[in-house]
C-alpha cells in the first residue's frame, strides 16, 4: 500500500469475510489438532529433548498439509534434522510486494500440568468459546489466523501478485533463531515485509505493534576474600586489619546492586521512548548467589552473582547500554577500598535486540486502517499502534532489514501460565485483518 493504493473494494472484502466464515471451522479444527500436538521447545530447561523432539516438525506438516489444498507448496528448513521450519509459500503473478508472516510452533514446558482444564495442558478443550491448550496463544492461533487468510484468498478466487509465504518457525522460546527464524531467512525465503502473528492483546485485543524493547542477561561476579567467620571484626572495623582478614562478596555484591538501583532510577527519566509508559526501562535483579567456598567454617563469601534482566529502548543503541551499565558499576566500585583493586566481571549472556519498524509504514498504516475496518475505528485521540510488551522473532526479521509489525490473537497475560487459552472469535477477526492486508500489500493481478 502506499498512499495511493485503494482499500479493497466492498464486494472483495464481503468475499473474504464469506470464504472466512466458510472455511473458519476447519480452521479451528487445525488449531485444535495443533494444540493437541506437544510442540514443547526441546532446548526448554528442565525438558529431555527426546520426550518432545519431532513435535514442531509435526505442527508444521499440519499446516502444510493444510495449506497444500489451497495451492500452496511446502519446502523446510532444518538445522537441526529433528527440527523442521516450515515454509508454505504460493508465488504471485507479479508486478506486486512479497509479504510473509511469522509463527513459532514451539512452547514453552506447562505450568501446573495438573490443573488445566480439560484434563492437560493438550486438551484442545472448547468452552464457552475459548479454546485451551498449551500453545493457543503463544502462537498456534495467530499461525491457524495466517493459514485461513491465506485459505480465504485463494477460495475467493483473487491472485495475488507478490508472494506469499506462511513460516511456522521452531525455537522461538529459547531464541534459538538460528535454528527458526534466521536460518530460513538466511536459506532465501522472506519478502519485502513481514508480519508475526504473536499476541497482541495489550492494550486491547488484535493490536497493531510496530516495536518492542530490547533486552539483556546479565550476570555480574564479583570477587571477595574468603575467610573464617572469625575473621568478620577484624576485616570491618576500625583498628582492624580490613581486607586482610576477610571480604564478604556478598556485601561486595549489595553495593553493586545498590549502584545498579541508582542508575534505574535515572533511566525513569533519561530513558522514554513514545510507545512505551514511563519507567519502563528498567533493570531487575533476579538471581542472588554467595558462595562461602569453605564450608562449615568460612562464612566470609568468596564470592557471589547477581543475575540481572535489563529492558532498553528501541531508540538507544545496545553497545551503548551494556557501556553505560558497566561504566556506572565502575565508578562505584572506585567509592570502595576492595572493589577498586577487584572489580565486578560483567558476563552478557544473551542480548534480545529491538525491532522498531516506523508508524508510518505502509505495511503498519494497512494494519491499523484494517483493523479498524473489522474491529471498528479506535476512539479519537488513542494511539493506533503500541509496543510489544515481550520480545518476539520480529527482532531477528528486522535485523535482516525487513520492516515488520505483530499484529494476532490471543492474551500475552495467559501465555506461559495454566490454562492458556484464546478466544475462537479473535483467530477469524484476526484471519479478516490479516486477509485485508495481504490482498492490499500484495495487490489483486
Ligand atoms: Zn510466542
Amino acid at each position: 500500500m502506499d498512499d495511493t493504493t485503494p482499500a479493497l473494494s466492498t464486494e472483495q472484502t464481503a468475499l473474504l469475510d464469506s470464504r472466512i466464515d466458510a472455511l473458519a471451522v476447519e480452521a479451528i479444527e487445525l488449531l485444535r489438532r495443533l494444540v493437541k500436538t506437544n510442540s514443547v521447545n526441546p532446548l526448554f530447561p528442565g525438558i529431555q529433548r527426546e520426550d518432545v523432539v519431532g513435535g514442531e516438525t509435526a505442527c508444521g506438516a499440519l499446516l502444510a498439509d493444510h495449506m497444500g489444498r489451497f495451492g500452496f507448496v511446502t519446502e523446510t528448513v532444518a538445522p537441526d534434522p529433528q527440527r523442521a521450519n516450515t515454509i508454505m509459500r504460493k508465488a504471485g503473478a507479479g508486478g506486486g510486494r512479497s509479504l510473509f508472516i511469522n509463527g513459532h510452533v514451539d512452547t514453552v514446558a506447562p505450568f501446573r500440568p495438573a490443573e488445566w482444564i480439560g484434563g492437560g495442558p493438550w486438551s484442545g478443550t472448547i468452552r464457552d468459546g475459548n479454546l485451551y491448550g498449551l500453545g493457543s496463544t503463544d502462537m498456534k492461533s495467530g499461525l491457524v489466523a495466517a493459514a485461513l487468510a491465506a485459505s480465504a484468498i485463494e477460495a475467493a478466487g483473487l491472485r495475488l501478485k507478490g508472494e506469499l509465504q506462511i513460516h511456522a518457525v521452531v525455537g522461538e522460546e529459547t531464541m534459538s533463531h538460528e535454528l527458526g527464524t534466521t536460518a530460513v531467512l538466511e536459506a532465501g525465503f522472506g519478502g519485502d515485509a513481514a508480519i508475526v502473528v504473536e499476541p497482541t492483546s495489550q492494550p486491547r485485543p488484535l493490536s497493531v505493534t510496530a516495536v518492542s524493547a530490547g533486552n539483556f542477561n546479565l550476570q555480574i561476579d564479583v570477587k571477595g576474600y574468603g575467610t573464617h567467620s572469625g575473621n568478620r571484626g577484624p576485616s570491618i572495623r576500625a583498628g582492624g586489619e580490613g581486607n586482610a582478614a576477610g571480604v564478604n562478596a556478598v556485601e561486595k555484591a549489595i553495593l553493586v546492586v545498590q549502584a545498579l538501583q541508582q542508575l534505574e532510577q535515572e533511566w525513569g527519566i533519561s530513558k522514554s521512548h513514545p510507545a512505551f509508559p514511563a519507567g519502563i526501562f528498567s533493570m531487575a535483579p533476579g538471581v542472588f548467589h554467595g558462595d562461602a567456598g569453605v564450608p562449615s567454617v568460612g562464612y566470609l563469601a568468596e564470592a557471589a552473582t547477581i543475575g540481572y534482566l535489563v529492558w532498553y529502548p528501541p531508540n538507544e543503541k545496545p553497545e551503548d547500554i551494556r557501556a553505560e551499565i558497566e561504566r556506572h558499576v565502575h565508578h562505584a566500585a572506585q567509592l570502595d577500598s576492595w572493589l577498586r583493586h577487584n572489580p565486578p566481571v560483567f558476563r552478557w549472556e544473551s542480548h534480545w535486540p529491538v525491532f522498531d519498524t516506523p508508524v508510518g509504514h505502509p505495511l503498519v498504516r494497512s494494519l491499523v486502517a484494517d483493523r479498524a475496518a473489522v474491529l471498528g475505528p479506535l476512539p479519537a485521540g488513542v494511539a493506533q499502534t503500541h509496543s510489544f510488551n515481550a520480545v518476539c522473532d520480529a527482532s531477528f526479521i528486522a535485523a535482516k532489514g525487513v520492516p515488520v509489525a505483530t499484529m494476532g490473537p490471543g492474551d500475552l497475560r495467559c501465555a506461559h501460565a495454566v490454562n492458556e487459552f484464546v478466544r475462537i472469535s479473535e483467530v477469524t477477526d484476526c484471519a479478516r485483518i490479516l486477509a485485508r492486508t495481504m490482498v492490499r500489500w500484495c495487490g489483486v493481478a
